[in-house]
């Protein structure tokens, strides 16, 4: 990681960071895995979550039918895919998350969403869930980068859209993939425990810090913030 500077931005991200729709999203997946004759496990999504559709999708197709998934079908299977999702019950926020973000926005840090997903089911809650604080061109989706995480793609573009450089952003990711991806940016990357996935396994992935709970990460993070000033002044 370079030099760290005065954080101006925080780069987070939507599912299992913000609302608690991994289980939602497990149990869709499977469905249309199941419907489509695709070998899969529900726990096995919650380790692809930052993933794009496309992208899990032709790694279930190469490994049933041994090729690659057309076009067709990542289009078709994602739509049905996030179909299945809608019919669910709604998914609540994760607890902690609201006073997280109302944090970071208390001290002048400019916030923006870095997803891998398309949902939008989920995405026109953000409004109402947190107001004002992702606008429409403060998001990163599976819309604006060919390769998701783990790449570093969706975090390099949090900061073109953030208009910061790597050492002055934080980026808030509650998996594996996700955090990887962070880090693969050059962002301090902060991982946060809020589903099956444990600790270490974030840790593993290259989060610099690990909070076990949003709630841990809501109560602690501020603290990590003024370290770093600090540190930076
Ligand atoms: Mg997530």
């Amino acid at each position: 990681m370079t030099t760290q500077q005065h954080i101006r931005a925080a780069l987070i991200d939507m599912d299992g960071t913000l609302y608690n729709s991994m289980p939602n999203h497990a149990k869709a997946w499977m469905r249309l895995m199941n419907e489509k004759g695709l070998q899969a496990t529900e726990e096995e999504f919650f380790l692809y979550e930052g993933m794009t559709g496309a992208a899990i999708i032709d790694k279930m197709i190469r490994r049933t039918l041994g090729r690659e998934a057309t076009e067709a079908e990542k289009k078709d299977f994602y739509a049905l895919k996030a179909k299945y999702f809608v019919e669910m019950p709604p998914v609540s926020l994760i607890d902690g998350a609201v006073d997280m973000v109302a944090d970071l926005r208390r001290r002048g840090i400019d916030t923006i969403l870095v997803t891998g997903s398309g949902q939008n089911s989920l995405l026109s809650r953000l409004e109402v869930d947190f107001p004002g604080v992702f606008p429409a061109e403060k998001r990163v989706t599976s819309a604006s980068v060919k390769r998701g995480k783990p790449f570093p793609d969706p975090y390099l573009r949090g900061l073109e859209l953030a208009g910061v450089n790597a050492c002055e952003a934080i980026a808030i990711d509650n998996a594996p993939l996700g955090v990887a991806s962070g880090r693969a940016a050059d962002i301090l990357t902060v991982g946060v425990v809020t589903g099956p996935i444990p600790a270490h396994e974030l840790y593993a992935g290259g989060a610099h810090v690990v909070y076990h709970s949003m709630r841990e990460c809501a109560d602690f993070l501020p603290g990590l913030l003024d370290k770093i000033e600090t540190i930076t002044h």
